[in-house]
């Protein structure tokens, strides 16, 4: 499910500010796994349940967070989504598009970032009531919780 929040994305702030340092020191990681120098970009348009996505287009690799979970999810879960999607690019850079969670991205996660290849993340959904706009999300019947 894809849904739409009920309020648009708001401008960058320290919370993107803080993911594309983690994405900078994260890249350079994977150029040194795969020992070559790749373009690869990040932002943050991502929204509805998915925490992060991986793309592999032809003259550039993308990486997208979704922004809200990167305010509502806790820093270890959203790190190590974006070194889940980067270790996607990583299969794309070492010729394997469709490797998936499969052998080289686990090895990818643990060999180039140090991280354990879950697949999916347990994030913890967001209890009603914290504040208005979340209680919105809950009673909206999203539930965050899903990695990729
Ligand atoms: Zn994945």
């Amino acid at each position: 499910m894809n849904h739409l929040l009920p309020f648009p994305k708001p401008p960058e702030s320290p919370t993107e500010i803080f993911y594309e340092e983690a994405f900078k020191i994260a890249l350079i990681r994977a150029r040194v796994y795969c020992e070559k120098d790749f373009p690869c970009m990040l932002d943050f348009d991502l929204h509805g349940d998915t925490a992060g996505l991986a793309w592999n287009t032809p003259k550039l690799y993308k990486i997208q967070l979704n922004w809200w979970h990167c305010r509502t999810q806790t820093t270890d879960a959203m790190l190590n989504t974006l070194c889940h999607e980067l270790a996607h690019i990583i299969c794309f850079v070492k010729n394997a598009p469709n490797e998936k969670h499969g052998f080289l991205w686990q090895r990818s996660m643990v060999e180039a970032f140090g991280e354990f290849p879950t697949q999916y993340h347990d994030m913890e959904t967001i209890p009603a009531a914290q504040s208005k706009a979340k209680k919105r999300i809950a009673e909206s019947g999203i539930v965050i919780d899903l990695g990729v």
